[in-house]
């Protein structure tokens, strides 16, 4: 079997790791003689639904989401929604997740159109609170940084999580699981990401398949099952795995978050 990924603007959104969940996908299919082939889509590159299995973003500054905006809808967006439409396994992360929504609102409160893919709209805290990020402490009074808990079905995930943007579903809309450490989507709702047949949308860096090999094994699955007819995974020994994902839980349950999480809700003091 052969896995395709491809890996959107890997030298514009990679920020807080995200790489590394290319690099996981990349080790656990090579340990299942599963080959991997790699197509780094740039600005420019389209997406061939047809030849795609798995589609990996990841997160990057307002800065960022406003280079690539244009070339997503345009150049990239029909591929896209084709491929997932089709059942292409997907994992959109943070700046990815919010440009894979409706809309995001940047912290100066610019509108960046998204794909629609995920029924979801993204405002940064800043938009809403009118606050000016023109020192570090404003600017950071209006994000969630830290330890990310999540419980997704059965499995408990962890990561990490910097963002601005706070994420609203959609009535009816799917979240891709329920916060039990963190802000998530927007710290009201006790949601974090979206789900759309296999794409998934989240807030969870650090990258998330390391310490989370569930996760990785379900999107390489579904990408494989998508082409190949329903595959089951050989088990791997995913002992360090566990014993990283068990640390950092203990971390992100017993270290106490900074004071300034709470300005979250009410704004900059
Ligand atoms: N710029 C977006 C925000 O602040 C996304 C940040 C990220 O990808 N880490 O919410």
């Amino acid at each position: 079997m052969r896995l395709v990924l491809g890996y959107l603007y890997p030298s514009v959104m990679s920020q807080y790791g995200d790489r590394g969940n290319v690099l996981t996908v990349q080790k656990r299919c090579q340990w299942r003689g599963i080959d991997v082939e790699i197509d780094h889509l740039e600005m420019g590159d389209r997406v061939d639904p047809d030849r795609v299995d798995l589609l990996l973003v990841g997160g990057g500054a307002d800065t960022h989401q406003r280079l690539v905006c244009d070339d997503l809808l345009r150049v990239k967006g029909d591929g896209i929604r084709h491929a997932v439409a089709d059942g292409v396994a997907a994992f959109a992360v943070c700046a990815g997740y919010q440009l894979w929504g409706h809309y995001y609102r940047t912290a100066t409160g610019e509108e960046l159109p998204g794909l629609g893919v995920f029924q979801a709209r993204t405002i940064h805290r800043a938009a809403q609170t009118g606050t000016l990020q023109d020192t570090i402490t404003k600017a950071g009074s209006v994000r969630a940084v830290g330890n990310l808990v999540v419980q997704w079905g059965s499995q408990v995930l962890v990561g990490f999580e910097n963002h601005g943007g706070r994420t609203y579903l959609d009535g009816g809309a799917q979240p891709f699981g329920r916060v039990l450490a963190g802000a998530g989507n927007n710290s009201e709702d006790g949601w974090e990401g979206c789900v759309h047949n296999n794409a998934i949308g989240t807030y969870m860096h650090g990258p998330a398949f390391p310490k989370n090999p569930a996760l990785a094994d379900h999107l390489i699955k579904a990408a494989l099952s998508r082409r190949y007819g329903p595959v089951a995974l050989d088990r791997l020994d995913d002992a360090r795995e566990t014993s990283a994902q068990q640390r950092a839980l203990q971390q992100a349950t017993t270290k106490p978050r900074r004071r300034w999480r709470h300005l979250w809700s009410d704004g900059v003091g």
